[in-house]
């Protein structure tokens, strides 16, 4: 069961970085990547249509690794992920719900990914 669909703000820790995205909360992901098990994040898909950065562009690092298609930022002054560029569908970005305004995530469905078996 989907949520309607409504604007959320987040942000980083030190607040320097902040964002926006629109969405109906389809599904949450979780990766077994060699990255996101390190992060532990928990993670909603948005196209890239429905993300604002709204601030602190200039604060975020991006880290690549293996096909260096995805794009993982993070902010240089607190050190925490935010958002990515998602490989398989670039148009994408994977979202930190944890860096979300006021989300209760109960109700929505948790899929786990298999990030560490993707080619
Ligand atoms: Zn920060």
């Amino acid at each position: 069961m989907t949520r309607p669909v409504q604007r959320y703000l987040g942000a980083c820790h030190c607040g320097g970085v902040r964002f926006a995205i629109t969405t109906d909360f389809p599904e949450l992901t979780q990766c077994d990547c060699s990255m996101c098990k390190r992060r532990s994040a928990t993670m909603v898909k948005v196209h890239e249509s429905a993300f604002e950065l709204l601030a602190g562009a200039e604060l975020l690092t991006a880290y690549q690794f293996h096909t260096h298609t995805a794009r993982h930022f993070f902010c240089k002054v607190c050190g925490i992920y935010p958002f990515h560029r998602k490989r398989v569908t670039p148009d994408n970005f994977g979202i930190n719900v944890a860096c979300l305004d006021d989300f209760d995530p109960t109700g929505i469905p948790l899929r786990q990914a298999m990030g560490a078996a993707m080619p």
